[in-house]
């Protein structure tokens, strides 16, 4: 077994070789990745088995070839930095749950699928100021563009890849817990008593009497709620969602027993300073520790903080100061602008 500080030095990833991020678009259009960080696939159409795709293939071959695989650039940059890469956490994850952590294991092991990212459908009820059309159906309408007709829901693009060794499986959107897009992809699951799921959620629905069922099911459910400000500040970086009712549903789903909630917020040029304040909310919430349960990432595009002027980036890094010793994301965010 190779030594765990040599893995970490190594570019050996397990999701590249047992990760898969899935993105459907309209119709039977999707694209793929090892994981949602990485750099995806050309897209493509039709039923496969995903996990065998070349181009999955090519970017295991670097790692094979002890290379750090360029799709997987993201995580190069955050631990050149000295900060925690994806990776990492990933390799933490896999040694905590005894599956295969080294080189020599996975090329045994070749391509089992032990860990799913899945996009839904662009189908959403919100257009937040840091979405697209791409990802959300209320922009695409405003935009005039129409991605969505109905019968995309039917398409099964799982229906090729075996998922019985499935640990994990990460919904995020579109918005999941609008259409049963989800439902569809739990129950193709033969042992979902041995799985973790995890959910990135608007908050503005709660979930359904059978997601709460297929949820009871599963070895773990962690809900992730998309929150970047509260009051009024949420209203407008989250149109036309209402507070009201996107805390109620925390509040109630936090009540719910055998289900983990977490804040994941995300930091752009525009919410900063929204940061204290959201944080406070949280902290309120019985049973919330908001150091663990408080996710906090950048934004990409226009709003990231690397394209504010010089005097802003001071007041931005003076104002994360409030959170620098407590915080595991302090180190990335600061580091990335
Ligand atoms: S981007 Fe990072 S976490 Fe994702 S597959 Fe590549 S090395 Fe692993």
């Amino acid at each position: 077994m190779t030594d765990l500080r040599e893995v970490m030095k190594s570019s050996y990833c397990p999701l590249v070789f047992h990760g898969l991020y899935v993105r459907r678009f309209t119709g039977e259009e999707q694209l793929i990745a090892p994981c949602c960080l990485a750099e995806k696939s050309e897209q493509f159409r039709g039923q496969q088995d995903l996990m065998s795709n070349q181009y999955l293939e090519d970017i295991r071959n670097d790692v094979r070839n002890n290379k750090r695989s360029d799709a997987c650039n993201t995580c190069w940059v955050i631990e050149d930095q000295g900060g925690q890469s994806p990776r990492k956490i990933a390799l933490g994850r896999f040694l905590a749950k005894d599956l295969p952590t080294t080189l020599e294991l996975s090329e045994k092991q070749s391509n089992e699928c032990y860990s799913i990212d899945y996009n839904v459908l662009p189908l959403c009820n919100a257009k937040c100021i840091i979405c697209s059309w791409e990802y959300s159906s209320l922009w695409a309408a405003e935009a005039g563009i129409k991605i969505i007709s109905g019968d995309e829901l039917k398409y099964d693009h799982l229906s090729k890849t075996n998922l019985d060794n499935l640990k994990r499986v990460y919904f995020n959107g579109g918005e999941p817990l609008l259409t049963n897009e989800h439902l569809t992809v739990l129950k193709k699951i033969k042992y979902l008593s041995t799985v973790d799921i995890s959910y990135n959620t608007n908050g503005s629905i709660y979930p359904s009497d059978e997601t709460l069922d297929l949820w009871s099911q599963a070895k773990s459910v962690d809900i992730h709620f998309s929150i970047d400000g509260i009051g009024k500040r949420f209203e407008e970086i989250r149109t036309p969602l209402k507070w009201d009712k996107v805390s109620d549903v925390i509040k109630r789903v936090n009540l719910l027993d055998g289900i983990n909630i977490a804040c994941a917020y995300t930091i752009g040029k525009h919410n900063v300073f929204d940061l204290e304040e959201t944080i406070n909310w949280f902290a309120d919430l019985p049973n919330f520790n908001v150091q663990k349960q408080v996710h906090v990432h950048t934004v990409y595009g226009p709003l990231r903080l690397e394209l504010a002027t010089s005097a802003r980036k001071a007041e931005f890094k003076q104002e994360l100061e409030k959170f620098s010793s407590k915080f595991y994301w302090h180190t990335n965010i600061v580091n990335s602008f």
